[in-house]
């Protein structure tokens, strides 16, 4: 079974002066329990929207969305889903409940009548897992943006999710955080087991993950491994997106002539590969 079965998923949205906005166009999409999915796509291709029909936040007009099999239109399976998908989102300030951490996180097990006794241990297990065991009884008011961000991790890990959707969960955060907040999804993931959707505009953190799909337009033009889908070096500009640095690097050095492996993704890569050059 599917974590995640999207087909033929149509969404509109109705804009403020009585226009219709097309935000998923016949969108399928099917994602393997365990898979790290990197999702990029320009400023308004509908990366978010996609991201709400997955906990039926939002319910496509036309289409199927499944959960590991369930409907996200049965409603009466609604908190089935949404206690199966978590969401972690761009500003970490808007996603804190509690002046506590250790509350914070308690806060959605809590909701879900988990009993005290097993709110504890998930507390202290989803605060290990972000590497923030030490801050349990800090507040998160006055955390680094990264902190912050592994403290809604937590609060969501603490809900015991199979799969997690990152929307732009990085954006705000400077490139330590950044580093922290994606080391923290791939060792879930690798841990785990935990399904990750990871949405972003920074390609250098798609590189290494199972598959990369690129939204434009409303649509998903493009999934496939990270070497396939940067190799298409056209539709990666036709979308609006930059090609990973250490790729644009070894491109324009092939440019010039010398002799570079054209399948460079990572900064470690391409530095191995200079370093045999200039020997
Ligand atoms: P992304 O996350 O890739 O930036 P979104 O899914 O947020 O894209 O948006 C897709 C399209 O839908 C955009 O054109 C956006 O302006 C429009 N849109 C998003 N949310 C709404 C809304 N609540 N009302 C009207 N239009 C919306
Ligand atoms: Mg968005």
């Amino acid at each position: 079974m599917n974590a995640i079965h999207i087909s033929g998923a149509t969404l509109e949205y109705k804009t403020q002066n009585g226009g219709i906005v097309r935000a998923l166009n016949n969108v399928s999409l099917d994602v393997n329990e365990g898979e790290f999915i990197a999702l990029l796509g320009h400023n308004g291709s509908g990366k978010s929207t996609l991201a709400k029909i997955l906990n039926g936040l939002l319910i496509p007009r036309l289409g199927e969305v499944e959960i590991f099999g369930v409907n996200t239109k049965d409603i009466s399976k609604i908190f089935e889903i949404r206690s199966n998908i978590g969401m972690v989102f761009q500003n970490p300030d808007n996603q804190m409940i509690a002046s506590i951490v250790e509350d914070d996180i308690a806060f959605g097990p809590e909701n879900l009548g988990v009993p005290r006794e097993e709110i504890i241990e998930r507390v202290n297990w989803a605060l290990e897992k972000v590497g923030m065991s030490s801050h349990k009884k800090s507040t998160p008011f006055k955390m680094s943006g990264g902190q912050k961000q592994r403290i809604a991790i937590a609060g969501i890990l603490a809900i015991k999710p199979r799969i997690i959707v990152f929307d732009e969960s990085t954006a705000m955060l400077d490139p330590q955080g950044r580093k922290e907040v994606l080391q923290v999804a791939k060792q879930l993931n690798k841990e785990e087991n935990i399904t990750i959707i990871w949405i972003t505009h920074y390609m250098d953190e798609s590189v290494d993950c199972d598959r990369v799909a690129i939204m434009n337009d409303a649509r998903i033009i493009a999934i496939d491994t990270p070497e396939n889908i940067f190799k298409q070096t056209e539709l990666i500009k036709s979308s609006g997106l930059d090609l990973p640095l250490p790729l644009a690097i070894a491109n324009d050095l092939k440019a010039q002539g010398i002799q570079i492996d054209g399948n460079i993704l990572t900064e470690e890569s391409l530095k191995e590969e200079l370093c045999k050059i200039l020997k």
